[in-house]
């Protein structure tokens, strides 16, 4: 099987940022998926599940909800812990959606109230949230995006 793109990226290499990891077109339709990379792989601890899981479901819904809703794909968690997927409708770059991540990152670190879909009827694995961790982990992130690194 031939390596898929992200694969190819050096992680030892890699540090926090927000990279376009690739472009998907058929049928005329383009989407770019972003790698949204919140600590530096291997290098920095990942992640814990718990946070993962609170800024997935509170970033999907404020990425849903926003003005940019219509052209969101996908958000959600990457498998090694150390960032996310967001996929959009559209040729993009990082400045493009830049604004966009600032806001879902800032709204997440400012949360306050039940998580969104946090649920057994709603959600697979309900109680594995971290409320605490995830503001505190979107706070450096939003800080990051200050002046992020936009290119892998
Ligand atoms: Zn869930």
């Amino acid at each position: 099987m031939e390596k898929i793109a992200s694969f190819t990226v050096d992680h030892n290499k890699l540090r926090s940022g927000l990279y376009v990891s690739r472009k998907d077109s058929c049928g005329g339709v383009t989407v770019t998926t972003f790698d949204l990379r919140l600590t530096a792989p291997n290098r920095e601890p990942p992640l814990s599940t718990g946070v993962m899981h609170t800024i997935e479901h509170i970033g999907a819904t404020y990425l849903r909800s926003s003005e940019a809703g219509g052209d969101v794909v996908y958000f959600g968690p990457m498998g090694c812990r150390t960032g996310f997927y967001l996929l959009m409708f559209g040729d993009l770059s990082g400045e493009d959606v830049l604004p966009l991540v600032r806001r879902t990152f800032g709204f997440i670190s400012a949360f306050c109230g039940d998580i969104p879909g946090a649920s057994p009827s709603e959600c697979g694995n309900w109680s594995d949230q971290d409320l605490d961790g995830a503001k505190a982990a979107a706070a450096a992130y939003l800080a990051e995006l200050a002046s992020p690194r936009l290119e892998y």
